[in-house]
């Protein structure tokens, strides 16, 4: 876990990756990580100074189960507010689910590296219990919401159909979800990079996506897997637009 700002913390999970923002008397999440993530999660709340039921919202990227794994958890036990973008409540309710299944990953576990990977999200993650979350409500884009530090969500869809990214405009700050990572373990190679083709709802939105981040004067990137990352964001970008290596 890293402060990465006044009162903004960035801790890597077992895979994906949450941001907590401390306010006086409440603290908001970015994601949660895995279920299997709970208990680093907890521990992470109270490292960062506040107790779980402390934790009044959850500002989602988008519904997969590496980033809402104790969403439900914390609603049902704190009645905290589960939020994101109209277009990503839907899938939080799994009204619909555009996620990765072990069929689809099937044709790839012949690689060392997705076949570990796989075992940690089955395994270790639980990526497969139901992470469905019963009630939940849309954040306007595009216009400091009131959290600390004024986050916006920033809509890029592809990875899913509503994801967001959150900018820290003051800080320079962006939590950038699953539209641009910097790790994984399907990667043989750190920094900027979008994930495997696989994990994508629509890659070319993905891709499209990406220009959204081109021109935000960035002095740090909080990817929704993968360290925390500073440098030209715009170059990074445009590099990965172009298909190169940033
Ligand atoms: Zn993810």
């Amino acid at each position: 876990m890293t402060e990465v700002a006044d009162d903004l913390f960035f801790v890597r999970g077992m895979s994906s990756n949450w941001v907590i923002i401390g306010g006086s008397d409440t603290a908001t999440l970015i994601d949660t990580g895995y279920p299997g993530d709970a208990e680093l999660l907890d521990a992470s709340v109270e490292a960062a100074g506040f107790k779980t039921c402390d934790v009044s919202s959850i500002l989602v990227t988008h519904a997969h189960a590496d980033h809402i794994g104790s969403a439900e958890r914390y609603r049902r036990e704190f009645g905290t507010r589960i939020l994101a973008l109209d277009t990503e409540v839907g899938h939080l309710k799994r009204e619909f689910l555009e996620q990765v299944s072990p069929k689809t990953a099937l044709p790839h576990l012949i690689k060392p590296r997705f076949a570990r990977w796989m075992h940690m999200a089955v395994r270790k993650g639980h990526g497969l219990d139901d992470v469905t979350v019963a009630q939940a409500a849309a954040v306007p884009a595009e216009q400091p919401l009131p959290f600390p530090g004024a986050p916006i969500a920033i809509p890029t869809p592809g990875h899913t159909r509503g994801h967001a990214a959150y900018w820290f405009a003051e800080a320079r700050i962006l939590v950038s979800g699953d539209a641009l990572i910097t790790g994984h373990e399907t990667s043989k190679r750190t920094g900027p990079q979008m994930l495997h083709t696989v994990f994508h709802h629509d890659e070319p939105g993905a891709l499209r996506s990406l220009a959204r981040f081109a021109g935000l004067d960035a002095r740090l990137v909080l990817p929704g897997h993968g360290d925390v990352w500073s440098g030209d964001l715009t170059v990074a970008v445009n590099r990965m637009s172009e298909g190169v290596a940033a």
